[in-house]
């Protein structure tokens, strides 16, 4: 038998914090290893399979479209391609107007920085402690964590960080100078911190006074994670651009930057090879179909609710909180996630950390309630 992790080992650059495990397949919420082993994943490939592991509406979407047509240059029109926007606008907040595709997260991050800077002609951004938005260069000069940042600078000027769900640090922060400010509705990496309702609004009001583009980022909380099809539909408010990707193309990679009429671009700014293609484009449509007429959101919020009930029944002396919006949830533990993480997946179930003492849970939407209920038996065991 071919020995995956040590040819993983011996080519691949070493970025990622390994688990010991090699996944060779996935369908719903399980997963399987090159052993045979079957898991229960609570993790979706970080939010990126809400609709499952090899979802049948996407796999055939992907298959029809592969032998139809896989590339078309983004200076012709496309069928497939107007047809996702069509899709994409029908569940999207209503303010928003337009749209840029992308291949990933973090190119979202770094389109919404300059359609920002470029519509109000100003250079500073103001991000959050703890807030997660990328590892390219834009993307990471708005991400907080000093670990991603070290070695890497100068990075992009002008980005400040202010303490979450704290308004007055922030609104001191703002100059005549900030073009943008960029948050997460719910910090994600950051170990499942839940924005404030009132901070929200009150954010929103100072762009609106100071003539700031708020830029919310969905990328993790959008596609009915957190029991809305968008967390923003928690806050009564509208974002002037939103970024998405992880789950918006049923696990292919893509991303969005959705803008409302606020925001001023011309053409041959700015661009993209792959953003947008026919492949991502029909796997996009199927998935937001699925979601649709599944109704996603609701199994979110009920499959959310039940697990931490369900969970903060037993007495686990090895938890200090448990935080949960619809199926994002993270549990704060006294001490270090990693050895329950890997324990955990001793145990057959795949989770996530969040920071260094949360664990966090992103299982894929359409998990079943057996299932869930494995799953919380398994936690438990760990962390009484
Ligand atoms: C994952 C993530 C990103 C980056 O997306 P990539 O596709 O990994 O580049 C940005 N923001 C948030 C909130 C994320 O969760």
């Amino acid at each position: 038998m071919i020995d995956y992790k040590a040819l993983q080992q011996q080519y691949e650059i070493e970025v990622y914090p390994m688990r010991d495990v090699v996944f060779v397949k996935g369908k719903g919420a399980r997963l399987w290893d090159d052993q045979g082993n079957e898991y229960i994943d609570l993790s979706a490939g970080i939010s990126v399979a809400n609709i499952g592991h090899c979802n049948d509406k996407v796999v055939d979407a992907i298959t029809n479209q592969a032998s139809t047509l896989i590339t078309c240059a983004n200076t012709f029109y496309n069928d497939k391609k107007a047809l996702f926007l069509e899709k994409l606008f029908s569940i999207a907040p209503k303010n928003m107007k337009k749209a840029f595709l992308t291949n990933s997260g973090t190119e979202a991050i770094e389109g919404a920085i300059k359609f920002a800077r470029y519509t109000t002609k100003k250079a500073k951004f103001i991000a959050a402690m703890k807030g997660f938005h990328g590892r390219t260069m834009g993307a990471l000069s708005a991400t907080f964590k000093s670990e991603y940042r070290e070695g890497f600078e100068p990075l992009v000027p002008g980005f400040t960080f202010v303490p979450y769900n704290n308004f007055e640090k922030l609104s001191e922060a703002v100059d005549n100078d900030t073009a943008g400010i960029i948050l997460e509705l719910v910090q994600g990496e950051g170990g499942i911190n839940i924005g404030k309702k009132e901070y929200f609004q009150n954010v929103r009001k100072l762009c609106d006074e100071k003539g700031i583009i708020l830029i919310i980022d969905e990328i993790q909380t959008g596609f009915c994670r957190t029991g809305k099809m968008f967390a923003i539909e928690h806050y009564d408010i509208e974002a002037d651009m939103m970024t998405l990707a992880k789950s918006i193309a049923g696990g292919f990679p893509m991303g969005a930057i959705l803008c409302s009429e606020k925001i001023k671009m011309e053409k041959s700014k700015h661009g993209s090879t792959f953003g947008g293609n026919p492949l991502a484009c029909a796997a996009g449509i199927a998935a937001i179909d699925f979601m649709l007429k599944n109704k996603l959101w609701e199994q979110a919020e009920r499959k959310g609710n039940y697990f931490k009930e369900k969970l903060s029944k037993y007495a686990l002396s090895k938890v200090r909180e448990i935080r949960q919006i619809g199926l994002m949830i993270g549990i704060e533990l006294k001490d270090k996630s990693q050895p329950v993480i890997v324990e955990l997946l001793k145990k057959g179930i795949v989770t996530l950390p969040g920071g260094t003492t949360v664990l966090r849970l992103l299982p894929p939407l359409v998990i079943s309630y057996e299932e869930l209920d494995i799953a919380i038996e398994k936690i438990a065991e760990v962390l009484v």
